[in-house]
């Protein structure tokens, strides 16, 4: 019946925009929102082959799939993202700024070229997004559904992070701000702060002795997974949410439980 299709597929009808869909979190949420009813536009930048593969997956589950090169920190590019999900999926209802870069280097070493691109990515991209696709939300007049992927990082001052660190305590600010003004139109803007999560980049950055050393500091003992964080934001996208804004959400393992 359709209590059960709405639970099923809390995004049946639904066009969701997710930012950085090629790989690790942003992938498995293109994933869940598509097994869960939503068409979905998603981004890639580096990783074609990828960002095609998520796109077969979403088509596999019945779902249409646009994908995109776009650099975040390029405005135009943003702009011509929104506008082609709107006139190709239709419509948007839920956009998920998930792209972000942590060009990492102790403050006293840092060069301007990399706190700047990390800022231009991270902090501005998640900008640009989310402003964008406010102004078409509030265009066709339905509400919506906004969220960012920050980090507990805004909270922990994480060393050699610094650039990437105040880009994520200004999101937070960003998105607070964006819920009040947005509240008349009935467009909710969250904040997902993920722990450690298990995705490519992290096995990029670090060993598996370092990250196996860095799990001391975890509570729940282990990384969490990127279909775990998808979950929270299938929750944050769908109407059960309807209630939630300006909220800032941990899934951490309890990392920031510790000193
Ligand atoms: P990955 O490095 O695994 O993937 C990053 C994604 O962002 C890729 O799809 C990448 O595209 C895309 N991307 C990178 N730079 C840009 C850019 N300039 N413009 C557009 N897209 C870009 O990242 P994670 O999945 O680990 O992280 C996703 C989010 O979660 C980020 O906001 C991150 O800060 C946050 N986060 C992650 C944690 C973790 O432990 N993994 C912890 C806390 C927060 P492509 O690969 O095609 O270049």
């Amino acid at each position: 019946g359709a209590w059960q299709e709405s639970v099923l597929y809390p995004l049946r009808g639904k066009v969701a925009l997710v930012t950085g869909g090629s790989r690790g979190i942003g992938a498995a949420i293109a994933r869940r929102f598509a097994q869960r009813g939503a068409d979905v536009a998603i981004t890639y930048r580096t990783h074609p082959d990828e960002a095609e593969r998520v796109a077969a997956d979403v088509r596999a589950f019945g779902r249409r799939c646009l994908y995109v090169r776009v650099d975040v920190a390029n405005r135009e590019e943003v702009a011509s993202l929104v506008e082609r999900t709107v006139s190709e999926l239709g419509r948007l209802d839920v956009a998920v700024a998930n792209a972000a870069v942590n060009l990492s280097q102790p403050v006293l070493e840092a060069t301007w070229e990399s706190v700047h691109r990390t800022v231009d990515v991270t902090m501005f991209g998640v900008f640009h997004t989310l402003q964008l696709a406010a102004q078409a939300m509030v265009r066709q007049g339905r509400g919506g559904k906004l969220i960012a992927i920050g980090s507990v990082h805004a909270e922990i001052p994480f060393p050699t992070s610094a650039a990437y660190n105040m880009s994520k305590s200004g999101i937070n600010n960003l998105c607070r701000t964006m819920a009040r003004e947005l509240a008349p139109h009935r467009i909710n803007v969250n904040v997902i702060e993920p722990g450690w999560i298990d995705t490519e980049g992290e096995h990029d950055r670090y060993t598996d002795e370092e990250i196996k050393a860095g799990l001391s500091r975890v509570p729940l003992g282990r990384m969490g997974e990127p279909d775990e964080v998808a979950g929270l934001a299938l929750y944050l996208a769908s109407s059960e949410a309807d209630y939630v804004t300006g909220s800032i959400l941990r899934i951490d393992g309890g990392i920031t439980l510790q000193n």
